[in-house]
């Protein structure tokens, strides 16, 4: 069924749909319901490159559910997108959503582009024409885009723009995680590193580890993989090995994130920032280490790199970080590893843009303090009920995080019912 979908993430995500489903006794006849996108869209994206000549784009944007609300989720542009990758991020951002107890349900969208070959010329190009061609899909009320891997708060700003002259009124609550100067929130840009940190601190406070003077590892310096180093370095911890698609370090003393942090804000990469410290980016995870933090890609901790892992914590800042494979291999492990698990760890991110649009919708704005206190008492009360949950019912913490989040799609739309 739905072959378009098929690919080893989808097949990821329906896997750990049907673990949680079992658990929660969903009849058989319920499931694909819940599991298959409520809408799929693919576009083409035409602009000129600087040179005059004419290049086309494929973009996606998968809607997996509007039985909460809108749809809510990021935007990707990234060589590897695919409409199953697509759809799986979809399915992820509904079970967090869910999780997080907001009033959204889960999209995702992307292109297929490596959005460094481009100009900012041809990426604003790019940028306005996606948004253009979605116009008739979405909306404030129907879907709500945000940053991903690849796009940014200007990407955001240009979508807006494109929305807001269609509409012809300014329609900051279209999209999320803007520049502040246009409709964004204080503390968005930051928000899924702090929260990834902050649940960090709660594991390390359930395993008796002490954040200052612990050492961690994190892959993918992005947005969120920068923000995490930032935030263990200011809490003392001694952050060991980074790396991100360019280039990896290893200083066992500890690396000097605030200056990594000035070269890559001035350079973009880390390539380039030392020839001394590089280390093999494909052992990075594996490095003898407290905390781990896959904050990349899907799919980067594989059963091989589980069977090697030298963590007490695995902190999952990306999605989709660990296979199904790899799962089993984590669950079988004497040594358990405390797993905060990728909708669980990253719900910062989707929560401060709930934060936004709210402010949005009631031109309101709040101060970062408020939205920082809301954004810990929010994912406090998930991770406990994770954990919780993942005792009394004797199963990990990521089966644990799908089903409280399952769950509530679940009863939502068994109210709601089908047309008869
Ligand atoms: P980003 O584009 O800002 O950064 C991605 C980073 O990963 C870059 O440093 C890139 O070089 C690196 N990278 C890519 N491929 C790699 C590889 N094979 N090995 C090592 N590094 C690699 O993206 P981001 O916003 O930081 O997102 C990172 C992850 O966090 C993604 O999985 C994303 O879906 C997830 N996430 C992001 C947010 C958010 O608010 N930005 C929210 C929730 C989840």
């Amino acid at each position: 069924m739905f072959d378009i979908y098929r690919g080893p993430v989808f097949d990821m995500a329906r896997k750990q749909f049907s673990q949680a489903a079992d658990v929660l006794e969903i009849p058989q006849d319920e499931r694909d319901r819940l599991l298959y996108p409520k809408r799929a869209v693919a576009v083409t994206c035409p602009i000129h490159r600087d040179d005059g000549s004419t290049v086309v784009f494929e973009g996606y944007r998968v809607q997996h559910h509007l039985t909460l609300g809108p749809t809510k989720g990021g935007v990707r542009f990234a060589k590897t997108v695919d409409i199953g990758e697509v759809a799986a991020l979809s399915l992820w951002m509904s079970w967090k959503c869910s999780l997080m107890n907001l009033p959204y349900g889960g999209a995702k969208g992307g292109i297929r582009v490596d959005p460094y070959t481009l100009s900012p010329r041809e990426l604003e190009a790019l940028s306005r024409r996606y948004m253009q061609e979605l116009i008739p899909f979405v909306g404030p009320h129907t879907d709500v885009m945000a940053p991903d891997i690849g796009t940014n708060e200007q990407v955001m700003a240009w979508f807006m723009d494109t929305y807001s002259n269609d509409a012809g009124c300014t329609v900051t609550e279209i999209v999320t995680g803007k520049p502040v100067s246009c409709g964004g929130t204080q503390g968005r840009r930051e928000a899924t590193g702090k929260g990834v940190t902050h649940l960090i601190s709660r594991a390390a406070e359930e395993i008796k580890l002490n954040l200052n003077g612990a050492t961690a590892v994190i892959q993918g310096f992005g947005n969120v993989g920068s923000v995490v180093a930032t935030e263990l370095h200011e809490r003392g911890t001694k952050v060991l090995a980074i790396s991100d698609h360019t280039a990896a370090y290893h200083d066992p003393k500890g690396l000097d994130i605030p200056a990594i942090i000035k070269y890559v804000e001035k350079h973009g990469v880390l390539k380039g920032y030392s020839s001394e410290i590089l280390t093999d980016p494909k052992k990075i995870l594996t490095i003898k280490c407290d905390i781990a933090v896959p904050a990349a890609i899907e799919r980067t901790v594989d059963e091989h790199i589980a069977k090697e892992l030298q963590c007490k914590i695995l902190a999952e800042a990306a999605n989709g970080p660990t296979t199904i494979e790899a799962d089993a291999v984590l669950a079988a492990r004497p040594d358990k590893i405390f797993i905060i698990p990728d909708i669980l760890c990253n719900s910062g991110g989707v929560t401060v843009s709930y934060f936004e649009w709210v402010q949005d919708l009631q031109q309101f704005f709040w101060e970062e303090e408020e939205i920082i206190n809301r954004l810990k008492k929010l994912m406090d009360k998930a991770f406990y009920r994770v954990i919780a949950l993942a005792k009394e019912r004797g199963i990990s913490n990521r089966l644990a995080a799908t089903c409280c989040g399952l769950e509530r799609v679940h009863q939502a739309k068994k109210a709601r019912g089908l047309f008869p």
